[in-house]
């Protein structure tokens, strides 16, 4: 199966899954979109208010800026696939439970495999956590990260720059180092450096390698 195609199957599933509870309080799974053809997979959090409403990811004031930010780098949403860790928005916008975060995998997991991206970036804690274990948000943020042979960075959410000023031109920052560190995954990747392996949470793995 192509990667759209493969897209196209966890979409449709996602869109009537039960597997958690969630899927008693949606109105509609958001399960992301973007390229196939992606070299930077983003992963948020879950849906809020505004994305449950339409079905799309980061289509409210976090996605504004999430638009803005990329926009700064010559990106468009086009360009790059972003998601969630849990398809459906948590009630309230509580965090999403563990639970439902491992229900979820799946598709993220089939997402990543079918899109393979060299790069991925998660936005907040709870995507960080499924790649970066237990680690602190502030100490690791804008580092490219060897993961399983993609690189991974974490940063933090954008809806964390719209409360916090002082963020929101860390975030900024951290964006404006995604260019440099997807041409270094590229180039990796031509010399074989970069093995793809299963993505998982690791911790303490002394064969992870930070760069820049
Ligand atoms: N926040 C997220 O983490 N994801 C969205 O899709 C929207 C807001
Ligand atoms: Fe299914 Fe994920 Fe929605 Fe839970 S959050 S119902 S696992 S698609």
């Amino acid at each position: 199966m192509s990667s759209e195609d493969i897209l196209k199957e966890v979409a449709a599933e996602a869109s009537v899954c039960v597997k958690c509870d969630l899927c008693k309080t949606r109105t509609h799974a958001v399960p992301g979109e973007g390229s196939p053809h992606a070299k930077l997979f983003f992963i948020g959090e879950g849906p809020g208010f505004h994305e449950d409403k339409q079905g799309r990811p980061f289509v409210g004031p976090a996605g504004h800026f999430l638009d803005e930010l990329l926009a700064s780098i010559q990106l468009k949403r086009s360009d790059v696939f972003i998601t969630n860790v849990v398809k459906c928005r948590p009630p309230g916008n509580r965090d999403p439970l563990p639970d439902e975060i491992a229900a979820c995998n799946d598709y993220l997991q089939r997402q990543i495999d079918a899109i393979n991206p060299p790069v991925i970036v998660t936005l907040g804690r709870h995507s960080m956590a499924q790649f970066f274990g237990t680690e602190k948000i502030s100490a690791i943020h804008g580092r490219a990260r060897n993961i399983g042979g993609r690189l991974c960075i974490a940063m933090y959410h954008p809806a964390a720059g719209l409360h916090q000023a002082s963020l929101k031109d860390t975030i900024r920052e951290d964006f404006k180092k995604i260019p440099k560190i997807i041409a270094e995954a590229e180039r990796m990747k031509a010399e074989g450096q970069l093995k793809q392996e299963p993505a998982k949470p690791e911790q303490d793995n002394p064969e992870q390698m930070t760069m820049f």
